[in-house]
């Protein structure tokens, strides 16, 4: 029999991850229906206990519903813990797991489609919502010489700081006007605030960006959108949007489900092109 998966999500009918699977499911082999489903604002967790009572097998879950997901699981991946936030959740054994697979997703982006190496770098992280926070672990684990969160509100960019940083790695949390204290740029700045989505440029120095550093934006479907057109007026050649990181976590994904990792280099590139 055909499983079923389905992301869910308020508003859900933009969503590219039923053509991302049904990519995938076809390149590997593997005989699963994916669907995009609507949940209500107020009704999330009765779409999913009705979704897996139904026989669904897994989900993906997205905006504004990754922190209810994340309560809703009954066991969850360290890095969903770290992060907050659950993305994918699977059924298995009648026990919902939970995982993150944004993270992963980005950092598979920005350093193998990329080709951009994060050890050693000075990263700026532009937002402290829940992409951010996604994010965080999987940074963390890459070993930058300085990772500075810097967000509209400052309290969130501090108080998310102080969450994730230890013994080994201090995490500076800060307003955007601070950033025009740092006499060195950043190699790295990801912007993981959704001013894009509104067209709103953030209120960034331009000296944060150094001579080769990477740009980018978590958003994606723009020419270009308002962030990435700062970092090219402040001489930025390295800029990408975020249409590789969504490839690349419902790869991650797929994989938490079926336990193969699908290619994505084919379905990236033609995605990129339409
Ligand atoms: P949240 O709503 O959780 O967080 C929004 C963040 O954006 C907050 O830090 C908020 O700041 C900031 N923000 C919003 N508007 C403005 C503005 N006008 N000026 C400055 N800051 C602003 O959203 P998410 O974290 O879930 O998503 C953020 C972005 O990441 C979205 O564009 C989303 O599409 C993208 N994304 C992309 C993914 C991919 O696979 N490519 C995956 C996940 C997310 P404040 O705290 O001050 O309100």
């Amino acid at each position: 029999m055909t499983d079923l998966y389905a992301v869910f999500g308020n508003p859900i009918a933009h969503s590219k991850s039923p053509t991302i699977h049904a990519a995938f499911a076809q390149a590997t082999g593997e005989d699963l229906r994916y669907e995009a489903r609507l949940a209500p604002l107020n009704g999330f967790p009765e779409a999913a206990r009705q979704f897996f009572a139904e026989g669904g097998k897994g989900c993906n879950v997205t905006v504004p519903f990754k922190e209810e997901a994340f309560q809703l699981a009954d066991e969850l991946t360290s890095r969903a813990r770290l992060a907050g936030a659950v993305n994918t959740l699977k059924m298995e054994a009648g026990r919902l797991l939970g995982d993150n697979t944004d993270g992963a997703g980005l950092l598979v982006d920005i350093e193998k489609n990329l080709a951009f190496s994060v050890a050693n770098k000075r990263v700026l992280l532009l937002g402290a919502g829940g992409a951010a926070r996604g994010a965080l672990p999987a940074l963390l684990e890459r070993h930058s010489a300085l990772l500075v969160i810097a967000n509209r509100n400052v309290e969130r960019a501090v108080a998310l700081a102080e969450l994730f940083s230890s013994q080994e790695k201090r995490v500076q949390g800060m307003g955007f006007a601070d950033l025009a204290d740092f006499s060195e740029p950043f190699d790295l700045v990801i912007n993981a605030t959704s001013a894009s989505l509104n067209d709103a440029a953030l209120p960034l120095p331009a000296a944060i960006f150094a001579p080769d550093c990477l740009a980018y934006d978590m958003m994606y479907g723009r020419e270009e959108t308002p962030f990435l057109a700062q970092a090219r007026s402040a001489g930025v050649l390295k800029r990408a949007q975020g249409l590789g990181m969504l490839i690349e976590q419902a790869a991650e994904a797929f994989l938490f489900w079926r336990g193969k990792r699908p290619p994505t280099d084919t379905l990236r590139q033609t995605l990129l092109q339409a």
